[in-house]
């Protein structure tokens, strides 16, 4: 069996039971980074006993590699347990490779709910979030970046950014999309946890005012772009009909 395990993003308190129990009953954890794990399952008061459960490194860069070996665990009656250094795995995480590999494979894969800075950022914006993209980060170019952005339809957008590249995505999304709300969650669910909300120009004067550290959740909010052209095609036929258009 393959369990997928959240761990926190800031905040110990957000490590709950079923997470315990499941580490805890585990034969191997894949990690994204097994000194990270060790030191969660410390903090967590799981004692290791001799090499159990074992820690392997699962990372983007031996993910394919790693999943044959995992699965075979499995099916020989291992119980994995897969976790990624802070939140939910397979989120802008290494998982979704050992995930699809257990799925085709007919292996049962649970997911245990738990935090995911996505999800934070996303309601702690306010912005409609019956429907939304996520697209983690964005290229770290700006000529490509704002290609990316070009591209965005409108609605609301979740983003992932390291505090160094904060300002000069929110200085593309103020040319590119100037006319959407930001909402910048930074240390979320931590001691210094801190939300920017604003039109793009505010945001950004506010990110620029300060150097920014800790971890960043950006979201944006627009009129879907679909909406405008079907209003433009309405006001177009209305003046046509009207006799004001040709
Ligand atoms: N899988 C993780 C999850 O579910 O949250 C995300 C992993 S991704 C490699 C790491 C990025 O998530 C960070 O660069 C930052 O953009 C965002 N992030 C993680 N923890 C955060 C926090 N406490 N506050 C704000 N953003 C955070």
């Amino acid at each position: 069996m393959l369990t997928v395990c959240p761990t926190p993003i800031g905040n110990l308190g957000d490590v709950t039971s079923r997470q315990v129990a499941a580490l805890r009953a585990a034969h191997t954890i894949a990690c994204e980074d097994t000194r990270v794990t060790g030191k969660l399952l410390q903090l967590i008061g799981i004692q290791r006993e001799n090499g159990r459960p074992r820690l392997v490194s699962n990372h983007d860069h031996n993910e394919s590699a790693r999943v044959e070996e995992l699965i075979a665990l499995m099916e020989s009656g291992e119980s994995v347990v897969l976790v990624s250094d802070a939140g939910t795995p397979g989120v802008a995480d290494p998982g979704f490779r050992l995930i699809s590999a257990a799925q085709d494979r007919g292996i049962r894969v649970d997911v245990l709910p738990g935090a995911c800075a996505a999800i934070v950022g996303l309601v702690a914006s306010g912005f409609p979030s019956d429907r939304f993209e996520f697209r983690g980060f964005l290229s770290p170019k700006s000529q490509a970046r704002r290609a990316e952005l070009e591209s965005w339809q409108g609605g609301t957008l979740v983003l992932y950014e390291s505090p160094q590249r904060l300002k000069s995505l929110l200085e593309d999304v103020s040319d590119v999309c100037g006319d959407s709300m930001v909402f910048v969650g930074r240390e979320l669910t931590k001691l210094h946890e801190e939300h920017l909300r604003g039109n793009s120009a505010e945001v950004l004067a506010k990110v620029a005012a300060k150097t920014i550290k800790g971890e960043c959740v950006v979201v944006l909010h627009a009129p879907y772009k679909e909406q405008d052209d079907a209003l433009g095609r309405k006001l177009v036929a209305e003046l046509v009909s009207a006799g004001l258009a040709p």
